[in-house]
């Protein structure tokens, strides 16, 4: 069975007391109480990790290096090694750019697509751009289209853009606009044929996947679909704001540079004035104090969220228990089928508003769980700023898709965004649908703003 009681689950959420209708959740999704109330908890043994021999500071290190530990366990990743913790999604993938920024040669591209966020071109363009013109070398970045139709990443096109000097592919898991979710292992059988000379002896590109949008709706496997790097951000994932993760293949980040110099990235009496010998993985990628409590309570809320979707009490919450592929299948199944349903219900109900134009794919099943939309005479932000007087929280703006957006020759480039999450609810879905279809059809000051 692959539904579960949203009513009951709701519960676990303050907001859902509030009456309000969270339906921006690709931006930030809502933390259950029993994510803030585990903070709290670890506050009498609050202390740093790796750098005290109390009991404070080993209980406290113990939990940190077991939270990476179900990290590295829910994308069945070989273990804590190919774990990095960072603020964010940005972050993770600025930590891929400035650890691969050395080992790029003269002529060689990065190739990246029209779907990305900002955060999966930016860093890119300014690498090509910005820092290696001034080491003297020059590498170009290569972005490749979509179907402005149906939204879905032109493949042919990918692979023109693909060739021996194609260090890595940047792409997106889930364009956090259209919906489009890319044919990652069609991606990574280009990036496989390239014949990229990597300084390891590999001859393919190395594939980067922005999973930000992804895996808060799918059980992701690394090593099934064979990625190089794969980033994604907690706050998308119940858990509080604040930490990020880069998932790296062990090989790549015992061999590149670390992105971050200083406190315990180095080995332990590793360090003279003449030389620095880093620390071993996932340390080298930890330098400076981390998010301690935010990663701990951030891996409990992949936990939590096997125990809320689950169908009879399944205890993982609050353990160290290993979560079987099994048991993270069948939960994301559920909260994809659930988010699916919703997302399908938007649908249907905004194609029949007259005026209103859906981006993206036709199907539910095609997306990840949220609709973009414009409606005709109404810039968006007006459009969410009249939603939200009726107590419905979506998002405007180009939701830092702007090279899509500009893609479609959207003027200014902007839509209007509803994203589901497994606590919203049909009636949410209703009210969010009601209000567009009662402001389409009052037209209030249309063409205004
Ligand atoms: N990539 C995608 C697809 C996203 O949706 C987002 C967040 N909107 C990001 C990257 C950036 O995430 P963060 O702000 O957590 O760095």
């Amino acid at each position: 069975m692959n539904t579960f009681d949203v009513q009951r689950l709701r519960w676990h959420f303050d907001f859902a007391r509030t009456g309000r209708v969270v339906t921006n959740n690709a931006a930030s999704t809502q933390p259950p109480r029993e994510l803030v109330e585990l903070y709290r908890s670890l506050i009498p043994w609050y202390e740093n990790v790796h750098r005290g021999q109390s009991a404070a500071s080993r209980y406290t290190t113990e939990l940190f290096e077991l939270a990476y530990d179900t990290i590295a366990g829910w994308l069945n990743a070989p273990g804590r090694g190919s774990i990095v913790t960072c603020r964010n999604t940005t972050e993770a993938i600025n930590t891929v750019m400035y650890s691969l920024l050395t080992e790029f040669r003269d002529g060689d591209n990065v190739v990246t697509t029209a779907l990305e966020h900002n955060s999966n071109f930016v860093p890119w363009y300014a690498m090509c751009r910005e820092i290696l013109p001034r080491f003297g070398r020059h590498v170009e970045y290569r972005v490749a289209r979509f179907d402005p139709v149906t939204g879905q990443l032109d493949l042919e096109h990918l692979a023109s853009l693909v060739d021996a000097r194609t260090k890595l592919v940047a792409c997106t898991g889930a364009s956090n606009f259209l919906g489009t979710r890319p044919d990652l292992a069609a991606v990574r059988r280009i990036t496989l044929a390239s014949g990229y000379r990597q300084p390891d002896g590999d001859h393919r590109s190395l594939l980067l996947v922005d999973g930000a949008q992804l895996v808060p709706t799918a059980a992701i496997d690394v090593r099934a679909l064979g990625v190089d790097y794969l980033a994604f951000s907690f706050h998308k994932l119940m858990a509080p704001f604040g930490v990020g993760v880069l998932y790296g293949r062990e090989e790549l980040l015992n061999t590149t540079r670390p992105f971050l110099y200083g406190g315990d990235m180095v080995a332990e009496q590793g360090v003279t004035a003449e030389h620095v010998r880093y620390n071993r993985l996932p340390w080298k990628y930890a330098a400076g104090t981390p998010n301690i409590l935010g990663v701990i309570v951030s891996a409990q809320a992949l936990r939590l969220l096997v125990d809320l979707v689950a169908p009879e009490p399944a205890g993982y919450f609050g353990t160290g228990r290993p979560l079987g592929r099994a048991t993270i299948e069948r939960a994301m199944d559920r909260v994809a089928a659930h988010t699916r349903a919703l997302t399908g219900r938007a649908l249907d109900a905004v194609r029949e508003i007259d005026g209103l134009k859906v981006f993206g794919p036709e199907s539910a099943a095609d997306r990840a769980p949220l609709i973009s939309f414009g409606l005709s005479g109404w810039s968006p932000m007006r459009l969410a700023e009249e939603l939200d007087r009726r107590g419905v929280e979506s998002r405007a703006g180009c939701h830092c898709a702007t090279l899509a957006h500009r893609a479609l020759g959207l003027d200014p480039p902007a839509s209007c965004r509803l994203s589901f999450a497994v606590y919203n609810t049909a009636g949410d879905v209703d009210r969010a649908t009601g209000a567009l279809r009662e402001i389409a059809a009052r037209r209030l000051s249309p063409a205004a703003g």
